[in-house]
């Protein structure tokens, strides 16, 4: 057993450091965020230096590398700013890992390409009003027309849909038994007729946040359909393992900037004449929130080395996500506390990790979800 990283890992670790301390630094976060404003700027340079091209096979002109680099990626993005992460993510895993999995060569040629450029961004469009964690029950429908699908009904926060060229949509294409058969996934061009986007005003996630999106006779064509029809739901949980692998090691990160901050207070706020951090009631926090993260990263680079390996199981994933969520919970809640009444203020960004890790116990599956995963998994 190996927990080191290589050399090479290390170094795209401080390559991908350099960059981000220079195109994401907090200020941008914090602005990007208080102004309600992708992080564009930051998307576009991360494209412009290839990491786009990371987990791309080298046939496309990608670098072709491991859930191991990916995870680094998202992990330091996440640390630099979450929602750069999470943009980033959504592009990778239902525009990248979807399409290398499941695209046609036309579809890889189209899509890898530009993916890769920076050219493109995806979205996923799963949940709907009445099919949340219970998502296969969803009723959006996608019916064959002499010139294609047409696809009519709605779906609730698929983030980052209003700037996306791309919708992972998952649609109800025949009625069958069980609820997981009978499902299609198509790749939708966001600004087809019939399309309506509405944003949702949430606590966090500001900075690109989430939509409510409104199919009405929307028309594509045959090519859009990605992977086999009516056997979607399997090609889904692939989907769904990858994103927990992307959304914890972003939430790591996010969590350790959380940690830093308020590790790095407790050594200079002074009460009682020394500072707060010679409290045992707050040094321990912050040695409770250490080991939590420390677990949390274990948990992510275990996966991802699983992954690599073909090795990782439904538990594992689960283990993940509800471990590394529920982290990043206690961890921005207990550097709130520890930064007192300041941690309360909008100008200060502890109220900013405290509000965006409220999503992650909920966002891709809750964690009451994960606990009836992992639970199943143990034969109860
Ligand atoms: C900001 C934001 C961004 C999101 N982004 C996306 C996105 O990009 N794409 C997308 O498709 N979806 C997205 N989601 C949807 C998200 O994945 C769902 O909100 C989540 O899966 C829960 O579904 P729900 O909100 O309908 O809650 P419900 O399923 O109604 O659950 C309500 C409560 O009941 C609990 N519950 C439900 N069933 C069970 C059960 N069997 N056992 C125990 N407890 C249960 C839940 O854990 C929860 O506490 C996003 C959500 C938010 C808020």
């Amino acid at each position: 057993m190996d927990f080191s990283f290589t050399s090479e890992q290390d170094e795209l670790r401080q390559h991908l450091n350099e960059l981000l301390d220079a195109v994401c630094p907090p200020e941008y976060a914090e602005a990007c965020d208080t102004e309600a404003r992708p992080p564009r700027d930051a998307y576009q340079a991360l494209a412009k230096h290839g990491w786009f091209g990371l987990i791309i096979p080298q046939e496309y002109g990608g670098a072709g590398r491991s859930p191991i680099e990916l995870a680094i990626l998202l992990e330091e993005a996440g640390r630099h700013f979450e929602e750069l992460a999470m943009w980033l993510f959504r592009t990778l895993t239902y525009g990248g890992y979807a399409v290398m999995l499941h695209g046609t060569r036309a579809q890889k040629e189209e899509i890898l390409q530009r993916v890769l450029k920076g050219e493109l961004s995806f979205c996923f469009g799963l949940t709907e009003p009445h099919s949340g964690s219970d998502a296969a029950a969803l009723t959006t429908r996608a019916v064959a027309s002499p010139e294609g699908y047409t696809i009519n009904g709605q779906k609730v926060f698929t983030s980052g849909m209003d700037i996306s060229d791309y919708c992972l949509l998952v649609t109800r294409t025949s009625s069958t038994q069980t609820k997981q058969q009978g499902i299609t996934n198509f790749l939708v061009d966001t600004r087809l007729p019939g399309i309506e986007v509405r944003k949702v005003q949430t606590l966090g996630q500001r900075a690109i946040g989430t939509t409510q999106v409104f199919y009405s006779d929307v028309k594509v064509p045959a090519t859009a359909v990605l992977g086999v029809l009516d056997k979607g739901w399997e090609a889904v949980d692939a989907y769904l393992w990858y994103e927990r692998l992307c959304l914890s090691a972003a939430r790591t990160g996010a969590a350790t900037a959380a940690f830093d901050y308020a590790l790095e207070y407790a050594k200079t706020r002074n009460q009682f004449g020394r500072p707060i951090g010679k409290f045992q009631a707050i040094s321990h926090k912050l040695a409770d929130m250490k080991a939590m993260l420390d677990i949390s990263r274990m948990l992510v680079y275990r996966f991802a080395w699983l992954m690599a390996q073909g090795k990782a199981t439904r538990s594992d994933a689960a283990v993940l996500k509800l471990h590394t969520a529920e982290t990043y919970k206690a961890v921005s809640d207990m550097g709130l506390q520890i930064l007192g009444g300041y941690g309360y203020c909008m100008e200060y960004p502890m109220q900013r990790f405290f509000r965006d890790s409220r999503l992650a116990v909920i966002g891709g599956g809750t964690s009451e979800i994960q606990r009836n995963i992992i639970a199943r998994g143990l034969g109860l």
